[in-house]
């Protein structure tokens, strides 16, 4: 009887693997079609300076509107694209697209704001990212200073020595480079010293429980500290309620990004957006130098 449960239970699983393995099959295929017949839109987070009370910079997150299937979200196709190498494609549109819209909207006459651009880790280690951005940042003729690359530690911990050569490149040409969901990853607090990072972005996981977790109060509390004293910068993402925005604030993180102050939005929103809130809009404080 057992053998027979077992029997079943292997038949099971197979199927399921089955079934998982052609979804993810049945994934690519779109995805391959999708990026051909762009059936993608980029949506915009604003980040605010709680303490200037200034619009500092938009978190630019990937939309898939499937015409089928709706919205897909990228929690779920971004690691099919990752593996499928369409990750190349696919990064080189969100870069375009945000740089030519943030650009566009200095043309529009918009003080700057900064762009907050995800790279995945197999985009990370494309051997010509450098160059595609220099070519992204001539094509669109947006100042370097106003892309900002998020970048995650578990991939920039794989090799650190051409870590820094790529960190260093790109930081030589003026981009901004932030650290996302810090505080998730394979952490060497060593890193931060030897790489160029200028903001850390703590993790949304901490700030959910931040005022019902000491523990989380702590970890957070402890993250501005160090960001402090490394001279880096820190926002804090996912703040949803004002309570959260209080003990950040308490603790001396300036920056903030989450629902409180608004969803992800697409770009015509979002120039609704800078348009009510044109006089708290700023230049970024590393651009300021340049813009002068
Ligand atoms: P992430 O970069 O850490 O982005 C933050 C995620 O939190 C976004 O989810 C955003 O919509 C969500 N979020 C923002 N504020 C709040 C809040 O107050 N509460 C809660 N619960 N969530 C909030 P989204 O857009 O689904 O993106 C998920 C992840 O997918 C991103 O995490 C990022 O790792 C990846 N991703 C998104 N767009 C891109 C892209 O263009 N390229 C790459 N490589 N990855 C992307
Ligand atoms: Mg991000
Ligand atoms: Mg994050
Ligand atoms: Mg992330």
């Amino acid at each position: 009887e057992a053998k027979e449960k077992g029997r079943g239970n292997f038949q099971f699983f197979s199927e399921e693997m089955n079934r998982n393995a052609l979804d993810r099959n049945a994934l690519e295929h779109k995805l391959r079609r999708a990026i051909e017949e762009e059936q993608f839109e980029l949506y915009y987070q604003p980040q605010w300076d709680m303490h200037s009370r200034t619009l500092i910079g938009v978190e630019a997150l990937i939309r898939w509107r499937h015409p089928q299937d709706g919205l897909i979200s990228p929690g779920r196709f971004i690691p099919v694209a990752e593996d499928t190498g369409l990750i190349r494609p696919l990064g080189e549109w969100v870069l375009r697209t945000a740089c030519a819209q943030v650009r566009a909207w200095q043309d529009q006459g918009y003080p700057p704001v900064r762009v907050g651009v995800n790279i995945s880790g197999r985009q990370f280690r494309q051997p010509d990212l450098v160059e595609m951005i220099d070519r992204i940042l001539a094509e669109t003729g947006l100042d370097p200073c106003y892309l900002e690359l998020e970048l995650t530690e578990t991939y920039l911990m794989e090799d650190a020595r051409s870590t820094s050569r790529i960190l260093e490149f790109l930081k030589v040409r003026g981009v901004e480079l932030a650290i996302d969901d810090f505080g998730t990853g394979y952490s060497s607090l060593n890193y931060l010293k030897h790489f160029p990072i200028d903001r850390i972005k703590i993790d949304q996981s901490f700030v959910r429980e931040v005022t019902s977790s000491r523990d989380d109060a702590a970890i957070v509390e402890a993250i501005i500290a160090m960001a402090g004293s490394l001279e880096l910068d820190v926002i804090a993402e996912g703040v949803e309620t004002a309570q959260q925005l209080k003990f950040l604030k308490a603790k001396g993180c300036r920056e903030m990004q989450g629902y409180f102050f608004a969803r992800p939005m697409p770009a015509d929103e979002m120039s609704r957006y800078l348009e009510e809130h044109r006089e708290r809009l700023r230049i970024p404080r590393r651009g300021l130098k340049d813009d002068l």
